[in-house]
């Protein structure tokens, strides 16, 4: 399967790790679009979040769980942060592999674009 985040899972793809256990690995996005912006992802490949299922479930909470503990660790729980997913075409998804960016340690905007 031609995917980048398996690849970068697998180490066939340099990344910059933030995290790592046996589920979940972080990575600092190529693109940063503030001073911390990361990407949480599961190993297992998920095409997005329209393919969560009552099976793989529990990966989510996972997620947001190692977000609150990484936003203690790297100091913005309290300042604040943005958990965004896209979707498909409407929501600007690029990549096609479930992963939730973590932006910090800015004010954001709001309505987003
Ligand atoms: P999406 O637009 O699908 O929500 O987000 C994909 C994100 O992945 C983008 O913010 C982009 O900068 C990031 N990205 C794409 N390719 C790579 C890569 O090879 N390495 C890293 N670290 N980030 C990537
Ligand atoms: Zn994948």
């Amino acid at each position: 399967m031609d995917c980048i985040f398996c690849k970068i899972v697998k180490g066939e793809i340099p990344s910059s790790k933030v995290y790592e256990d046996d589920e979940i690995l972080v990575f600092n996005d190529l693109n940063p679009q503030a001073p911390i912006h990361f990407l949480v992802i599961p190993k297992k490949h998920i095409e997005s979040c329209n393919y969560i299922t009552e099976e793989n479930k529990d990966i989510v909470g996972k997620i947001f769980l190692k977000i609150k503990e990484l936003s203690k660790e790297m100091g913005f729980f309290e300042s604040g942060y943005r958990i965004i997913n896209n979707c498909n075409e409407d929501g600007q998804q690029t990549v096609k592999h479930l992963h939730f960016h973590v932006l910090a340690k800015r004010k954001m905007t709001w309505p987003p674009g």
